[in-house]
Parts: C-alpha cells; structure tokens; sequence
C-alpha cells in the first residue's frame, strides 16, 4: 500500500510520499507543471509540456483545472475560452471538452481525461520516488468544489489507476499539515486553538478557519474568492503592456496567441520580482511581435495601484470566516498563509493588518497541501503507523431535499445538511410510502454557490411496495455526505411489519451514533409537523427522534429489506464511457512508453558515433585499421535525413551493425591495454 498525496493546482503539482524518514515531497523538478503536451507521435506531461506552451501553443493544454464538472454553456467556461491557445468544444454530454490534434488526428478529451493524463505522470512520479507501484492515494480539490467537480476528480483518479482513498480540500490538508507535527495543542478539555488558514494560488482564494485540540481539528468555518489568484495579477500587468506596446510600437498583441502567451509568461515573472524588489524594473522582450524588440519598465508601487480593486477582495473572505465561526480576532492564535500569490508583500500586508497580527509562514508555502494529503494518506493507511490525528470538515453550501409528498399533495423540501454542518456525516429519514418515489437533492441557497447549477442528484428509491394490509410502508433512506465531500441517498430500506402475538423488541434500531432522523409522513397522525421539521433542520449528533409511536407500542415483528437507489447524477460520466477512459489512457501510456523506448534506440546510435568518434581521434587511434569512420559519417548524416524518424528496430539494428565495425578495433584496444598485465601474469608463472 502507497502513501502518496496529490496537490492538483491550477499552475503547479506537487507529490507528497511518506518514507522511512518522514513525509517527502518528491515531484520532479520539485513541482510539475499543470500542463499537456500533444504530439504527432506522444504527449508530454508536466515540466516537459511547459515548454512547448508557445511552440506547440494550439496542442498545449493548461489552465483547465477549474473546468471539472462544468457544461461547455457554463459562463465560466464561456469566459474562459477567449484567453485559450487550445480549442474547447462542446460534448454529446454538453459538458466541456477540449480539443488537440494527437497522433496526427484530431482529438476530443474530456477534462476528466486531461486531468487523467497528469495523474499519470504524477503516479509515475510518485512511483518512481517510491520504487514500487502506487495506487492509493489522497488529493486535494478547492474547498468551494460542488458535488459535480468533485465526481469529475474522482473520475480522473480513476482514469489514472489511482484508488482515490479521499478527496480532501485543499485547506484542510492545510491544517493537517500545521497540526499533527504540533506537540503543545491544547489538551481535550480545554478551550480550543484557533487558527486561520490562508492559501492564495494561481486561480482562487481560500481561507479556513480550525478550531485544534491535541489529536483532533475541527474545521468551524470557509470563505473563498474563487477566481482570485496569482493570474489576476497577471493578467492586470497583461493588460498595462499590453496598452503600452500597442501604442508605442502599433502592435495588436491580442491578435496574436503566442505573442500574447509570452507576454503573459514575462508578465509573471516581473511580478514575482516585484515581490522582492521596489524599485523600477524593466520589460524587455526581443523579438516580440513583427521582430520588433519591446521594451518598458514597471515598479511596485504603480502595479499595486493597479491592482487596488484585486487588494479589496482580500479581506472579506477573512471577515466572512470570523463572522461564521463567531470569532473575534483576539480568538485567533495565528494566521498561517500558503499559496504562491501569498507572497505579494501587498497581498501579505492586507492580511496582517485585518487580523492585527503578523502572519506565520511556518508552512512550505508550495508544499503544503501536498504534504497535508499524503499525511491524511498515511493516517487512512493501515500499513502506516502515524499519529492519530481526527479531522472534522465541514459542508459548505446548505443541502436542501425536494420529494413529491402525497400528504400535501405538492412538493415537500427539507435542508438536511445547514452550511458548515460536519462532515463526513449520515444521516437517516423515515418516509411513509406505498410506491417507489424520488429524492431531489439540491443546494438551498444557489447565491452563494460559485456554480451556475444548483441540482445534485435525482435518487429513485426503487422497490417500495405496501404493507400486507395495503398501508404506507416506513422506509428508511440514508443521507450522507462521504469523506470526499460529496452527497449521496447511501442506502434505503422498507420496514415490514408483521403482526406477531409475541412479545418481541419491536423494530429493528439504526447503530450509526451520527445520525438523526427526519420524519415525513403520510399519515394524518405523522404529519410533519414544527416541531419534527426543526429536527429536519437541527444539527445534533446526539439527538434522536424516535420511531413512531405507535409502532413502539405494537408487539410487532418487523423485517427490513434494502431497496435498491437509481441516482441520476448531474454530469456523471457512465461506467461504460469510464472503462472506455480508462482504456485508452492504457493505450496512451503505452503509447508514450513506445515512443519512449524509439527516442532512447535513436540517441543510442548518435552517442555510439559520438563515443566512437571521438576514441578513434583519441585511445583507439593506434588500432584502427578498417574504415570505420565513413560508417559514422554517413551514420550521422543519415540520423538527420532518413533516419530521423524510424522505428525502435531500424535503430537497434544500425546500432549492431556500426558495432560490428567497431568491434575490431575494441578488441585490439582492450588487448593491448591487458597485454602487460598478462605478461606480468606470465611472469610469475615462469
Ligand atoms: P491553485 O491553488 O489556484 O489551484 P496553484 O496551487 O497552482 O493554484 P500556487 O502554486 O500556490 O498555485 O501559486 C502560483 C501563483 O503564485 C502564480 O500566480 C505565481 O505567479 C505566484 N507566485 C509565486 N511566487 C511568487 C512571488 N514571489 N511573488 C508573487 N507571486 C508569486
Ligand atoms: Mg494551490
């Protein structure tokens, strides 16, 4: 068993592994870029696709982490299309999907399967740190990630062959990170320790609020920017020159993607030396557009004026986390930010002056998610031994239940999980039913909900029959929201009474200590009425409203038969289409690794002439007697001209064939070499 965790970023992957030593963060280059590469013969992955951004810029995909779960008509995706080098197109699902040309045709990928690709690369990664293969591992997605982004994800680990043990938010890896090492956490019984988690990416803003006693975080409340990140300052900077160059050398810099891509790459880098440096800076780009040469010049204080409006939206998530878990900010112990964007000293400075207090960097600013998600890894992993560390997430948006109630004769609805319920969490729910009847699962309050769609899932309870006597048979449905944060009908089952003249216990009890019942009746008596729809609403471990009256009174013998759920989820992909994904990322590792092997039989004979050459100006000089060197020369022209691009076995062959050549005069070098050793040998014999 792996422990292995996965930060998915929307700039940047980092691997986390547990060793021997402790958690190490192992990706190569120490991050990978989130980016694919596809190619007439293979895709690159990760840092190898980075640099084919602008020189490949149609086939180079990036910057589609946020596109999970989301149909092609989504505003978001809509806005986004317009800064893409890469084509997106619609699916037969309607969902997003991105286009390239692979393998000399044209392709359509789902984002799934994107995402798919880099888990690949990240697997092999984290495979390769390890020395054995991985499969089960623990990755992070945004906390502010609905239902339908999340399956997306899960559906990539899939694709990837990665066994998914939980989808953790990004946050609360955070907060794992900063709480197992620490030693002084308040005991149980005392007050709690409060600290503020900031993370600042590349696309969006997270902040967190925990709540750390020793052993266990709670996480009481979050708050987001979902499209605030490191690339809105970007972007303010490619707007400036974009201006600036256009007027001063007419140039149309948006007419043109690859200009404009490496505009954006400069960009970036100013802004970062912005960071660390005050003064005035220069932006020189040769031979940017037209083969003019540009050139200005920005500093900190004019980017920060500029940015003025992106500086605003820093304080009220923070506000808004203090507001939930009302807390004051006396109740907070530290501030710890991660998160590349973090480091604007502007973006720093805002934060320390709303809470009134410096902010810590305790934590690896890059790496910290990643190492949250492989210790969440280690602790599910019953191979590891880790610190017993409990983790309480929380639900974000409100989950609200819509059904068809015959009682009232419409729709009846009920918010099952309130806004920063706990989480994972089940709970149970009677209904009084005699026919098979559907669940509506929906997010109650779709204002706050950075997603245009509020549905969850259509869940059909299936099966449901009367009782003998023709009455309204009690089923039990179970809600719950798993440990990846995603809400499901988990179970349901009909309670078949039969009537009995022994005195048995009656009804069967659920065992879950975390659930609480919420009724909806058929019958006049059963009626929801206020006081059980506040039980619908209330948030309580402990509490437990009780079976029916009088079904505890009845000496009745009862039987429970699970019924089968039909979900109909929103943007699923099908089983079929899964295994389908799943095939063809076989096919195109396989195809990677061909690819891989014909590249390496290719550079075998170039070194091979390489090596020869320069041994027969050098060591072999004396032993040459056959002409060898025609063979290389042609060989190098050849590896250029038709030999460029050939199969592995034409290759494996040249190079036998030049070894054939070469053979001879090894031979006799390596004789001569051993000759006075073998007559020292010879020697002491005689
Ligand atoms: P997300 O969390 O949104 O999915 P990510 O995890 O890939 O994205 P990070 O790696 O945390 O994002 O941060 C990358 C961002 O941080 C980029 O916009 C990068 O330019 C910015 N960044 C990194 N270093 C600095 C710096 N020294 N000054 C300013 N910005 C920086
Ligand atoms: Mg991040």
């Amino acid at each position: 068993m792996s422990v292995v965790g996965i930060d998915l970023g929307f700039q940047s992957c980092y691997v986390a592994v547990a060793r021997a030593g402790g958690i190490e963060t192992v990706a190569n280059e120490y991050s990978d870029r989130t980016c694919i590469s596809f190619g007439p013969k293979n895709r690159s992955i990760g840092a190898a696709a980075k640099s084919q951004v602008i020189s490949n810029a149609k086939n180079t995909v990036q910057s589609f982490k946020r596109f999970h779960g989301r149909a092609f008509s989504d505003p978001f995706v809509q806005a986004e299309k317009a800064s893409l080098a890469y084509e997106l197109v619609q699916l037969p699902t309607g969902s997003t999907g991105i286009k390239a040309m692979y393998m000399e045709e044209e392709r359509n990928f789902t984002i799934e399967q994107v995402t798919g690709m880099l888990l690949t690369k990240l697997k092999e990664t984290a495979e390769n740190a390890l020395k054995k293969p991985v499969v089960d591992c623990v990755v992070s997605v945004p906390c502010f990630y609905t239902d339908a982004e999340r399956r997306s994800v899960m559906d990539a680990t899939q694709i990837a062959g990665l066994n998914c043990l939980r989808l953790i938010n990004e946050t609360t890896a955070v907060a794992l990170a900063y709480g197992i090492y620490k030693q002084d956490l308040p005991a149980l019984e005392e007050k709690p320790r409060n600290v503020v988690f900031v993370d600042m990416g590349h696309s969006a803003y997270q902040v967190s609020v925990c709540a750390f006693n020793k052993g266990k975080l709670k996480v009481l409340a979050t708050a987001f920017d979902t499209t605030l990140g490191g690339r809105k300052f970007d972007e303010v900077l490619v707007e400036y020159f974009c201006e600036e160059f256009g007027k001063k050398y007419k140039l149309d810099i948006k007419s043109k993607i690859r200009a404009l891509l490496r505009l954006y790459q400069e960009c970036e880098r100013l802004k970062k030396l912005m960071s660390a440096n005050a003064s005035d800076l220069p932006m020189n780009i040769e031979c940017f557009m037209n083969d003019i040469d540009v050139s200005g010049t920005m500093n900190r204080g004019k980017f920060l004026e500029m940015c003025e409006g992106l500086l605003a939206r820093v304080e009220p998530p923070l506000r808004s986390v203090l507001e939930q878990a009302k807390l004051k900010k006396e109740d907070i112990y530290a501030v710890e930010i991660v998160g590349g964007t973090t480091r604007i000293p502007a973006v720093k400075e805002k934060i320390s002056k709303f809470f009134g207090k410096e902010v810590s960097t305790t934590l690896n600013a890059d790496e910290a998610v990643a190492r949250g998600c492989a210790l969440q890894c280690a602790i599910l992993s019953p191979a590891f031994k880790v610190r017993e560390f409990s983790i309480t997430d929380l639900i974000p948006y409100p989950i609200s239940l819509r059904w068809n109630s015959p009682a009232e004769e419409g729709l009846s609805d009920c918010e099952v999980f309130p806004k920063n319920h706990a989480a994972p969490f089940s709970k149970v729910l009677t209904f009084y039913r005699k026919e098979p009847f559907t669940l509506e699962a929906y997010y109650s309050s779709p204002k706050e909900l950075p997603y245009p769609d509020p549905a969850i899932a259509h869940f059909l309870v299936q099966k449901v029959t009367p009782q003998t006597d023709g009455s309204s048979s009690k089923v039990k449905v179970k809600v719950r929201v798993n440990i990846h944060g995603i809400f499901s009908v988990s179970s349901a089952s009909l309670v078949e009474v039969h009537k009995s003249d022994e005195n048995e216990e009656p009804m069967e009890t659920d065992q879950h200590a975390k659930e609480e019942e919420v009724t909806d009746s058929l019958l006049p008596k059963m009626q929801v009425d206020e006081e059980q729809q506040k039980t619908c609403q209330a948030d309580s471990k402990d509490k437990k409203v009780d079976q029916p009256p009088q079904a505890k009174k009845a000496k009745v013998k009862t039987t429970t038969v699970d019924l089968p759920i039909e979900n109909q989820l929103v943007w699923q992909i099908g089983k079929d289409m899964l295994n389908l994904f799943i095939e063809n990322e076989g096919k195109m590792i396989m195809q990677d690794k061909l690819e891989k092997e014909r590249n390496d039989a290719k550079n075998a004979v170039e070194e091979y002439v390489y090596e020869m050459r320069d041994k027969l100006c050098g060591v072999y000089e004396k032993f040459v007697s056959e002409d060898v060197s025609t063979a290389l020369e042609d060989t190098e022209i050849w590896l250029y001209e038709d030999g460029e691009d050939q199969p592995k076995q034409i290759y494996i062959d040249k190079l036998a064939e030049l070894k054939t050549l070469g053979q001879p005069i090894q031979a006799r070098f390596q004789e001569s070499e051993e000759r006075p050793k073998a007559f020292e040998d010879l020697g002491k014999q005689i």
